[in-house]
């Protein structure tokens, strides 16, 4: 089984366009598992058209408070550092539930045992098939704020199945941050999708960055490709040592595929797919 990472410092590249082409493609003669990892806004399911059936869900703990055992000393507020809990002298502590991470130090600090754990939904996980490929995709709930929870959660479930594919595909979140790390950590090889745009030439140096201080394999993908106007993408790579290793062109067949919620096919993943079998 080899893990192939489709990944991006900024969103809107079209990550998920390539990283659903490629499985597709893929998909046509190996098994393959195309793996949502954006779990904040995840669309792979929307751009193939696949309705997808919860398999499980994220739980994350959260203290509750005994208030007959609470003598309002005000402790668990003091140690609470990402502020979720106010806490006055002399009155029961106030939680914003929003803002736990369930880090503990509260149930810790309690001179009387007066927090205890209770546990609330924070994401779901998500299973479905379509275009002879198989899919798994988290997604975090709503005002939610870790991310990186539902994202360990699909680490699992993947752990337990990938090793019936020839090919993972992981469609990671745009950026450089906690999730993105957690999704390429284990990858084989990682394709860095970017646009010709000054913000696309920036955000691919960081990714870039991140994936040498990883020590991960990569090659670069420039999405949107219009002749002569690449300039700025080849530049980077050829700082990186790289050259652009595919090109999807801006084209109308390319928008109208992803629109309609259908698998873009074209050349340039076919160039992709021919890569990652080699
Ligand atoms: S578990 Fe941690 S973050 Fe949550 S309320 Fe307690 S101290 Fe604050
Ligand atoms: S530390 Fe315990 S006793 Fe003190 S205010 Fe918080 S819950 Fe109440």
């Amino acid at each position: 089984m080899k893990t192939i990472a489709i990944t991006g410092g900024k969103g809107g590249t079209g990550k998920s366009t390539v990283a659903t082409a490629l499985a597709v493609e893929l998909g046509k003669k190996h098994k393959v598992l195309l793996v949502d990892a954006d779990v904040d806004c995840p669309n792979d399911h929307l751009l193939l058209g696949i309705e997808r059936k919860k398999v499980g869900a994220v739980k994350q703990r959260i203290p509750k408070w005994n208030f007959k055992k609470c003598t309002k000393c005000g402790k668990c507020g003091e140690v609470c550092k990402t502020h979720a809990i106010v806490s006055i002298k002399g009155k029961h502590p106030i939680f914003i539930e929003g803002q736990c991470n369930g880090c503990g130090a509260c149930v810790l600090k309690c001179p009387v045992k007066a927090i205890s754990w209770s546990k609330k939904k924070i994401g779901k996980v998500f299973k479905g098939k379509g275009y002879g490929i198989d899919f798994l995709s988290g997604e975090l709930e709503i005002k939610e704020p870790l991310s990186e929870m539902v994202v360990a959660k699909v680490g699992e479930e993947l752990e337990k199945v990938s090793g019936g594919y020839d090919f993972v595909v992981i469609d990671t979140a745009a950026g450089t941050h906690c999730d993105v790390i957690s999704a390429l950590r284990d990858c084989d090889v990682a394709f860095a999708v970017t646009e010709p745009t000054p913000l696309g030439e920036h955000d691919l140096e960081l990714i870039i960055e991140l994936l040498k201080e990883l020590g991960i394999k990569f090659e670069i993908i420039l999405n949107r490709f219009e002749e002569g106007k690449s300039e700025i993408i080849e530049k980077i790579a050829k700082k990186s040592g790289k050259k652009i290793a595919a090109k999807v062109p801006y084209k109308k067949e390319i928008m109208e595929a992803y629109c309609k919620g259908i698998p873009v096919r074209d050349k340039s993943i076919e160039k992709i797919a021919a890569m990652v079998e080699k």
